[in-house]
């Protein structure tokens, strides 16, 4: 019987049966993991509270039928009040989940993912950043993770310094009014690209309404799609910011 001790986010959970529940953990040092979490549904369970989508834990799991595992002890890590109390966080960081989820990448660890998670529920639990940008500055991120970094200081396409005037997600980055393909960007949402990936995200995070936001979360949007080939329902729908003017 296989044991299993790690730290661990809910990214989802799902009903299974009369009172069972399947959640889905990711781990920092095994991947994603599947919990058959035993009568949660039951309002005396104890696991279900700390079981709960976006919960931060340390999980001591034991495999069982086929790649379940059932959980023998849950603890929170860190309780995220703040996150908990404001839908415009809880939303954001179940725009972010949904990406973690859709990484295809089963059983096998990716501590990198886990740590820039840890950073999107800290970030959102802290009433000093504001949750907008969250879910694109976490995709944008995911995307250096992968290797997969939007070039930004040239054309994408003919390497012209610029000036850049779109941006094509399938292409991975801006590009000049002779290669332009996929959607107008402005100076600002440029700038703002830039800036997230550039180092200056802690500032960026505590602006309320930074110019080029709403251009950028649609941009980010697109490129994580993009990179997974698949639309993504729930950060599709997360829509804080009215939509940008961006002719297609
Ligand atoms: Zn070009």
């Amino acid at each position: 019987m296989k044991e299993l001790r790690d730290d661990a986010v809910v990214i989802r959970s799902y009903r299974s049966g009369e009172s069972d529940r399947i959640v889905v953990l990711w781990t920092r040092s095994h991947g994603k993991v599947r919990v058959v979490a035993k009568g949660v549904r039951k309002s005396t369970s104890r696991l279900g509270g700390n079981l709960e989508t976006l919960a931060y834990v340390d999980v001591d799991l034991v495999k069982t039928r086929g790649d379940f595992f059932i959980a023998r002890h849950v603890a929170h890590r860190q309780r995220l009040t703040t996150l908990r109390g404001d839908y415009a966080r809880i939303n954001a960081g179940y725009a972010v989940v949904e990406v973690v989820d859709a990484i295809p990448s089963e059983d096998v660890a990716d501590e990198g993912v886990f740590d820039l998670l840890i950073r999107v529920l800290t970030t959102l639990d802290d009433p000093l950043y504001n949750p907008v940008l969250v879910p694109a500055s976490f995709y944008l991120k995911l995307l250096v993770h992968d290797g997969s970094e939007p070039v930004l200081d040239q054309c994408v396409n003919c390497a012209r310094p610029g000036p850049l005037v779109a941006f094509d997600a399938s292409i991975g980055g801006a590009l000049c009014s002779q290669c332009r393909s996929g959607s107008s960007i402005s100076p600002d949402g440029l700038t703002l690209l830039r800036r997230i990936l550039g180092g200056d995200l802690g500032t960026v995070l505590r602006e309320d309404d930074p110019p080029g936001a709403a251009e950028v979360a649609v941009l980010a949007q697109d490129s994580i799609e993009s990179h997974f080939g698949r639309r993504l329902r729930v950060s599709r729908s997360y829509a804080p910011l009215a939509p940008p003017r961006i002719d297609r």
